[in-house]
Parts: C-alpha cells; sequence; structure tokens
C-alpha cells in the first residue's frame, strides 16, 4: 500500500504532526489560550479588553457575526431571501462587542481623579443613573436606574464619571447583584471615598418578556460600604436621598 503522505515533509513538521499552511485557529480561540495560560477569568461579566491584541475586536466581529448567521439559518429562518435578516448577523456582532457588551471587550473610559483638597466629607448622592444591561442567563435585557452615594475620602471625580463607569460595568452580561458589587468595586479603586452607597432598581425582561410573563415587578438591590456600613443614621441619610431624588422624577 502506497501512502498519500508526501515524503519530503520537513522533520520538524512531520514530528509536530503540524500541517502546512493549516488554517490558523479561530481569533476566539486564541484570545481564549492566552486568557487560560495567563490564569484570567473571562466569565460573562468580565473584562478582557487587556488581554486583546491590535486588531483582533475587528477579527471577533467577523468570527460573531459568521456564528450569528449559523443561529439565523438554524432557526430556520431565510435569511439569502429575507430582506429584513440579510444584515442581521453583522448588526446583532457589532451591538454585541461594540454596544450592549462593550465593557467586556473596551477599556474603562478614562476617569481622572482629583486630590480631595478641601477635605469634603458630607455625603452627596448621584442618580438617577441608566442603567442597561442583559441577564447572563437569557441575554434579554435588564434596565433601570441607580443611586451612587458617596462620602468623600482621598479623592474625588467629577458627577458625570459616575454615568460613565455605571455604563461600563453593566454594558455586560450580567445577573443584577453582581453588577452592582463590580461598580461598587470600580468606584472605590477609582476615588477611595471613606462611604459609599448603591441602590439598583431595574427591570428584567426575562421576567417580563418570557418566563412568568410579570410586567410589573422589578428587581431593587443596594450594597453599602465603609461609613455608610458601619454608621446607620449615614445608610438612612442615604435612602431618604435617593427617595427625594425619585420624587422630583415626578413632579
Ligand atoms: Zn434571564
Amino acid at each position: 500500500m502506497t501512502s498519500t503522505l508526501p515524503s519530503s515533509l520537513p522533520a520538524a513538521e512531520s514530528r509536530s504532526g503540524a500541517v502546512p499552511n493549516a488554517v490558523p485557529a479561530p481569533v476566539s480561540v486564541r484570545i481564549r489560550q492566552r486568557l487560560e495560560q495567563a490564569g484570567v477569568p473571562f466569565l460573562a461579566n468580565d473584562n478582557i479588553a487587556e488581554h486583546l491584541l491590535d486588531g483582533e475586536l475587528d477579527q471577533l466581529e467577523i468570527e460573531v457575526a459568521g456564528k450569528v448567521r449559523e443561529l439565523l439559518r438554524s432557526l430556520v429562518i431565510d435569511i439569502e431571501n429575507d430582506h429584513n435578516t440579510e444584515e442581521t448577523a453583522e448588526r446583532v456582532a457589532r451591538m454585541y462587542l461594540h454596544e450592549v457588551f462593550k465593557g467586556r471587550y473596551h477599556q474603562q473610559p478614562k476617569i481622572a481623579s482629583f486630590p480631595n483638597v478641601k477635605k469634603l466629607d458630607e455625603i452627596y448622592t448621584v442618580g438617577p443613573i441608566s442603567v442597561r444591561s442583559a441577564c447572563s442567563h437569557h441575554l434579554v435585557p435588564i434596565l433601570g436606574n441607580c443611586w451612587i452615594g458617596i462620602k468623600p475620602g482621598e479623592r474625588v471625580i467629577g458627577l458625570s464619571k459616575f454615568s460613565r463607569v455605571a455604563d461600563w460595568v453593566f454594558s455586560r452580561p450580567h445577573i443584577q447583584e453582581e453588577a452592582v458589587m463590580i461598580l461598587a468595586d470600580e468606584i472605590e479603586r477609582l476615588c477611595e471615598p471613606q462611604g459609599l452607597a448603591i441602590l439598583v432598581k431595574a427591570q428584567h425582561y426575562c421576567m417580563k418578556w418570557r418566563g412568568v410573563k410579570e410586567p410589573q415587578t422589578s428587581m431593587v438591590n443596594s450594597v453599602v460600604r465603609g461609613d455608610f456600613r458601619h454608621d446607620p443614621s449615614l445608610k438612612a441619610e442615604f435612602f431618604e436621598l435617593v427617595k427625594q431624588q425619585e420624587s422630583l422624577l415626578m413632579a
């Protein structure tokens, strides 16, 4: 029996079993291998931006679009003849990587902090800040509002920066409880407050649109750290200020 393998394979290649001109692994596989080697977690609500090489996000967009196209085909949708879904795969890939899940693939927006030269230590609240996310279980929207209470510490950041960091943190697949914790970690890192309180009220479309189909149900959760945790009166003041901000909305 004659072998069909070329007899002139260079020794190194025949030893490693590598095929000349082999198709490179998909970009998602290369990224995943890099993350695993570095021991970096890449759960749905982790940010992996600093582990992406130049150009990989563009390659990822092409790969994801291909997979969404396959998903549409598996759903028996005639994407070749349906003018409405013709470019849906490309739109969905762009939306995931650069909009609704951008908090996984894009770096945190640049946020400058300044020394608290006047030693301000009165609490203040910012809100409502609208937050948009998607549940990790069904990838359908979680939409709501967030209030942030700060007792300043060594550094301060501009009010609008809270919206920017919240948008970045929430733009990932999440469960609400973890989103609030991750946001608290990021704000602590940015301005090292003496006290931090966060309240989130959100509607979950996996309850409104599917499943039990409860249109009015919302989920409210909060995290309190530092002085807000130790001092019950400060915590009560935060929730009172949030109530006032909410009543401003009704006015
Ligand atoms: Zn869900």
